[in-house]
């Protein structure tokens, strides 16, 4: 069966009254049976379990093909909890273009508890064993990576990171399990913003972690999140299974704008280079061509000719374009990346990265040709 037929009559909450789409259950706590002991519905309390946090879970494990999945309340939390998974002393190889949040958290929390990173371009598998240290326990993917769309080879990693005893993480939230299944690489773990295309429309945020297998490892991160709390709320998990329903219907026309946006772009004079796996130009097209099935993503960053002001004076310019950060929804969104990511931020200051949305590409193009024109 289709993945776009599964995620809407796969998994259902049964109730009485034959809803077709699945009740809310805002229920904090749930009853006891006669015995005063046990559980009879199958929930305890709403930090530990939710119906509608259930249904999300399963729906997001089978996208991943995973054995499970644990959600939290935004994605930064689930990065979090793959991390305090590791013990003091452990290190971790995290890719040099990956989220800049990530590489924060690293630095002012994690730090403290004397677990250290080694920052590695990815693009290269065959140098990554060259930074694993005796404690290195972890790696750190993200493909394409934001805001460079580098793309790195999941399953080349992953078999580095098993001949040093290393678990392999990938932040899947660019691609999405529409364009890339990286458990089917061999990842161990995948981590998603939710916030992004898995919620679709700006207005939700959440995160989660899917896994290969229901070890361990699986059981401590149920522990992080039953008691670290960073919990999603049953109305976040219902929203999240509504944006899920039309989740394979959004992502193609999501890879299509971008791919129409990339090669208009790289083909215009006001832009120095286009950044986007689809590209035949891009260093690892290749890659990413067989790694990525379908299509390439809606993400694309570009240079524009000329320095930071040049580039602001393009995007005060576009229309349908609005000027804001995050990504994945049904609007496009352009972001100067520079200025978010603050001090400590290696990306060119012409970068303007962009998110393109479901409208039609014709508009999104004659946009850009207008803002560049006018520039
Ligand atoms: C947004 C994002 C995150 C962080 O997720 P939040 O939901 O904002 O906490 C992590 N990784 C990537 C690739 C992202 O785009």
């Amino acid at each position: 069966m289709d993945l776009s037929t599964r995620l809407i009559h796969e998994f259902h909450l049964n109730n009485k009254e034959q809803a077709v789409i699945p009740p809310l259950f805002t229920s904090t706590t749930f009853e006891r049976g006669s015995d005063g002991i046990n559980f009879p519905g199958g929930f305890i309390y709403s930090r530990y379990d939710n119906p509608n946090r259930q249904l999300l879970e399963e729906k997001l494990a089978m996208m991943e093909e995973g054995a499970g999945c644990i959600s939290f309340a935004s994605g930064m939390a689930a990065v979090s909890a793959v991390f305090q998974t590791l013990k003091s002393g452990d290190h971790l190889l995290l890719a040099d273009d990956s989220y800049f949040a990530v590489r924060n958290l690293l630095d002012i929390l994690f730090s403290r508890f004397d677990i250290n990173y080694t920052l590695v371009d990815m693009t290269i598998p065959e140098k990554i064993s060259t930074y694993i240290q005796p404690n290195t326990r972890l790696i750190w993917i993200e493909t394409p990576s934001n805001p460079l769309l580098k793309i790195s080879d999941i399953e080349k990693i992953t078999q580095i990171a098993k001949a040093h005893q290393c678990i392999t993480v990938v932040d899947n939230t660019w691609p999405t399990p529409y364009f890339t299944q990286p458990l089917s690489l061999g990842a161990d773990i995948v981590i998603h913003s939710t916030t992004k295309y898995l919620g679709g429309h700006c207005d939700i945020v959440g995160g989660a972690l899917i896994v290969k297998d229901k070890d361990e490892r699986y059981q401590l991160l149920k522990d992080i999140q039953k008691l670290g709390g960073a919990v999603p709320s049953p109305y976040d998990c219902w929203m999240l299974c509504r944006s899920l329903s039309t989740f394979s219907a959004r992502m193609p026309i999501h890879a299509s704008n971008a791919m129409a946006l990339a090669i208009f772009l790289e083909q215009h004079p006001g832009i120095e280079k286009v950044l986007y796996p689809g590209l035949p130009s891009h260093p690892q097209h290749i890659i990413a061509t067989q790694q990525m099935k379908g299509g390439y993503g809606g993400m694309l960053s570009v240079l524009i000719k000329g320095n930071q002001s040049d580039a602001l004076r393009v995007l005060s310019k576009l229309r349908f374009f609005k000027h804001a950060t995050s990504l994945g929804g049904v609007e496009s969104l352009v972001e100067h990346r520079k200025s978010i990511e603050g001090a400590g931020s290696t990306t060119p200051e012409n970068l303007i990265r962009i998110s393109a949305g479901i409208e039609h590409s014709e508009d999104l193009i004659k946009d850009w040709q207008q803002a560049l024109n006018q520039s």
